[in-house]
């Protein structure tokens, strides 16, 4: 048995240059047009570099960028569930070569041929928001999307703050970042996670997607896994999340402390990968599982409110998701990675142990209700955390975490998080 295949049916497509031809590039890079580009931007180009973004080798055209919102695939029918589009004040033309330029850190990304320019109107926007981000939730509404969203999506916040063109075209990527020197031994490239996977023989592998520290719900959802897979890849995301959000570097120890103490070592592999969070909930659920598939990924674990934003999204949304999805497009195009969904998941003192709903027959009384939204807003009041919300251990590191930090830090409850609607 062999893993899945990286998705697109041209094996693993990796725009990121070496050796010679990569300082080549570079040098000629300085004499192009520069153009700052955002951090999404940059995570988008880390994975087309590395092939996390198969069979991805550029931004997108606008028949892509319409299809994709549209029907959930590229123009040539491959599924791909959200836009990856680059955007610029600047007008550039058709044909001219550009480099693409990391402000923050004084550092050339990539190059670009640009094969097209296309203009984003404020209509085009709202109209890929509606199509990508708005949902099943209270917060989608009609009346009150428009209303609530460019206040407090910020995915929506992100496309509507987009300039006035996009333009597309292939890149050769000069950069990975320095994702490689923050986290030793946990960032990987897809084909580094691949050859992971292959020397313990694994062809069956689940992903567990991790933005929040990992908490006793996660574990379980990873040791389910374990149970039904040759093993599971713990798997963070290591570039930006919003303001008030745990560092990777702090919720990395969590997971290895967790790996040390509490699975068995042979059957879990840690890894982190260079994307922003796009908060694109369901959408972006599917994303997980698209670049997934390139990590050779064959299952992906989802569970309760997957990538959720505010209430704008139904708690199992991300799951029901998969079962709309376009399907037998052709071959190499189809979404092969495919989702495990877990029911909500808790700690019940009746069950003495994890259970979920599917398992658990007691009240929600008997149960500890389990969040990363309610653990983050008790740790940083100083606030007792709940038997079996945390493993101790994990709760000790985001405790030292929390009293390093100068400033108080918000913590805005959703309403999903606060009620406990079981
Ligand atoms: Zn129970």
């Amino acid at each position: 048995m062999a893993l899945v295949p990286p998705h697109g049916g041209k094996g693993l497509v990796c725009c990121l240059l070496q050796g010679a031809e990569l300082a080549a590039e570079q040098k000629k890079a300085e004499g192009l047009k520069k153009i700052d580009i955002s951090p999404r931007a940059k995570g988008d180009l880390i994975m087309m570099g590395i092939g996390g973004f198969s069979p991805l080798n550029g931004f997108m055209s606008k028949a892509d960028w319409k299809s994709v919102c549209e029907n959930f695939t590229l123009a040539d029918d491959t599924f791909w569930p959200v836009p990856v589009t680059l955007d610029m004040d600047e007008e550039v033309k058709v044909g001219e070569e550009i480099a693409l330029f990391d402000p923050k850190k004084g550092v050339y990304m990539a190059t670009m041929k640009v094969t097209e320019v296309y203009e984003m109107t404020e209509a085009d926007k709202k109209w890929e928001c509606e199509k990508v981000y708005k949902g099943q939730g209270e917060e989608s509404a009609d009346d009150k999307f428009w209303e609530i969203a460019p206040k407090d999506h910020p995915g929506v916040q992100m496309v509507m703050a987009q300039k006035k063109y996009n333009v597309a075209g292939p890149v050769k990527v000069l950069s990975e970042g320095d994702y490689r020197d923050r986290f030793p031994g946990c960032y990987m490239t897809p084909a580094e996670a691949r050859k992971t996977f292959e020397e313990k023989g694994w062809s069956k592998v689940a992903a567990l997607q991790l933005r929040n520290p990992m908490h006793r719900s996660h574990e379980f959802l990873a040791k389910i896994a374990v149970e039904v897979c040759d093993g599971v890849f713990i798997h963070s995301l290591v570039g930006n999340l919003k303001p008030g959000d745990i560092p990777a570097e702090v919720r990395i120890k969590c997971i290895d402390t967790l790996i040390d103490k509490y699975f068995v070592k042979a059957n879990v592999v840690q890894g982190g990968y260079p994307l922003d969070m796009r908060y694109a909930g369901p959408r972006e659920g599917l994303l997980h599982a698209t670049f997934r598939q390139n990590y050779g990924v064959s299952d992906m674990l989802i569970g309760r409110d997957h990538a959720g934003v505010g209430d704008f999204y139904g708690l199992f949304e991300a799951q029901e998701i998969f079962d709309r999805i376009p399907k037998n497009l052709g071959a190499g195009k189809d979404l092969v990675t495919q989702p495990m969904k877990i029911d909500w998941t808790f700690y019940c003192y009746k069950c003495d142990g994890m259970a979920s709903l599917r398992t658990c027959p007691h009240g929600k009384e008997d149960r500890v209700v389990l969040s990363g939204t309610k653990l983050r807003k008790a740790l940083s009041e100083g606030a007792p955390v709940a038997d079996h919300f945390g493993r101790d251990e994990v709760l000790d590191i985001l405790r030292e975490y929390y009293s390093s930090l100068t400033e108080k830090v918000e913590i805005k409850m959703q309403s999903h998080a606060a009620a406990t609607k079981m």
